[in-house]
């Protein structure tokens, strides 16, 4: 099965236990208004043009022959600087297990192994099952999610992870809406459903100033958490600088 991915990024230290590679699903049902990877919200391949060190020379706007820049309305391969390119590729599940499965010993022997990332990989459920099966008995397997999707996509995905990261961000059923543009009813059943599955986890709660970093939102989200394991992590402020590459606005 096909899936698309923006980024595979070899040596992650961040994304789970030892060294790791972290595959980027493309596509997310959520519109945080503090995300900090625009280029993984629209599931399909983008244009991507980097905003430092432009000359403004234009080349990469003349129409240009190349059939693969004619989606995107831009030249992908004129500009000096280097700084058009396109967010997303087609993988075959093999074909990305294979290119994954290149790094193996070293992930092994550092404690570390995949993480599956985004964008949110539960809206790429059957290729995520594919590739995290594919996977099994070779590399410990981590996600991160933001636990929206329904309950049985959810556990086919989630029951093929050997560890899962899953963000709570806001209690309150409307404040969530509001800054994530969905409900959290999915993701707060999906969260008691983890709680009691017997699969290694974490929650984590990213801190943003003045929206989820209240003492109410956090009090809230301690109840929902319990004795489980629960990061909060620092926000991070170089999020809007990517927000023109895709043409999108910074909400905040
Ligand atoms: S769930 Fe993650 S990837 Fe999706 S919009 Fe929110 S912060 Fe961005
Ligand atoms: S070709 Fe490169 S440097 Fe020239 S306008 Fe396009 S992005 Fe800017």
């Amino acid at each position: 099965m096909k899936g698309i991915v923006f980024d595979v990024k070899e040596f992650a230290l961040n994304d789970g236990a030892g060294i790791r590679t972290t595959v980027f699903f493309k596509g997310c049902p959520l519109r945080c208004a503090w995300c900090h990877n625009p280029e993984g919200l629209d599931p399909k391949p983008e244009l991507y043009v980097k905003q430092n060190g432009c000359l403004e020379c234009g080349l990469c706007r003349k129409p240009c022959k190349h059939p693969e820049c004619q989606p995107f309305g831009r030249c992908l391969h004129i500009c000096p600087k280097n700084l058009v390119t396109v967010k997303g590729r087609e993988w075959e599940a093999s074909e990305l297990a294979d290119d994954l499965l290149r790094q193996r010993e070293l992930l092994t022997s550092s404690g570390g192994g995949i993480t599956l990332s985004g964008g949110e990989p539960l809206l790429q459920a059957g290729f995520a099952c594919e590739l995290l099966d594919l996977l099994n008995g070779k590399v410990h397997r981590a996600i991160e999610t933001s636990g929206f999707a329904d309950a049985q996509t959810f556990r086919d995905v989630i029951s093929r992870c050997d560890f899962v990261y899953m963000d709570l961000k806001l209690a309150d059923p409307e404040a969530h809406r509001k800054w994530t543009g969905v409900s959290n009813e999915k993701i707060l059943e999906n969260a008691a459903w983890l709680k009691k599955s017997g699969i290694p986890h974490t929650f984590r709660t990213p801190l943003i100033p003045g929206i989820v970093d209240t003492p109410e939102n956090l009090a809230a989200i301690a109840r929902i958490v319990g004795d489980d394991a629960w990061e909060q992590l620092p926000n991070n402020d170089l999020a809007p600088a990517k927000y023109k590459s895709v043409g999108r606005e910074w909400r905040l």
